[in-house]
This record gives structure tokens, sequence and C-alpha cells, in this order.
């Protein structure tokens, strides 16, 4: 019966309780800011609780939404895609250069 991937939920999780979850996933995925940038993103909640980078790396660890980390899996194979065209019109680039 547990076949549906279900998001975690860790009541002792910051990152977990936070309203700002899903953009801190998101900017997990994207991959362009490391943990403590992430952490410094996000604003204190009503408590006045902080996400902190562990609490981040250890979201990241355990807790990321099953639908999050397909697109994880996707925006990786995008990211070889982009590489591969790259590569080959690079080289498409450096035929025509050399044909002259
Ligand atoms: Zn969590």
């Amino acid at each position: 019966m547990q076949k549906r991937p279900t998001p975690i939920y860790q009541p002792r999780c910051r990152v977990c309780k936070s309203p700002f979850r899903v953009e801190v996933e998101k900017a997990l995925i994207e991959g362009k800011l490391n943990f403590s940038a992430i952490a410094r993103a996000v604003p204190a909640n009503i408590e006045g609780e902080r996400v902190t980078r562990r609490s981040i790396r250890n979201h990241y660890d355990k807790h990321l939404s099953p639908s999050l980390m397909q697109a994880e899996a996707r925006i990786a194979v995008q990211a070889v895609e982009d590489e591969l065209w790259r590569a080959i019109s690079d080289s498409r680039h450096e035929r025509s250069g050399a044909s002259r």
C-alpha cells in the first residue's frame, strides 16, 4: 500500500515545517545555491526560528519530496543534453573554421 510516493514530513525538521519548503527544495535541485546560501535566503518563521545549513543538508539527504527527486533527475538529463548540444555545435564551428 505504499506505492504512491508521499512527501516525507519530519516535525522536528525546520525545513519540513517551513512555509518556504518548496522554495528551498527548488533551490536545492537547481543547485545554484549551496546549503548556507539557501539558509541565509530563507526568512525566519513566526517563532523567530531560522533554517540552518545543517537542517537543509539533513532535509536534502532524507526528506526531499519524491516528485522533486524526479524533477532533479530530469534536470540532470537536461544538463547532459545541453552539454552534448554545445559540444556538437562547437565541433561544427571548428570544422567550418578549419575549412577556410
Ligand atoms: Zn525535512
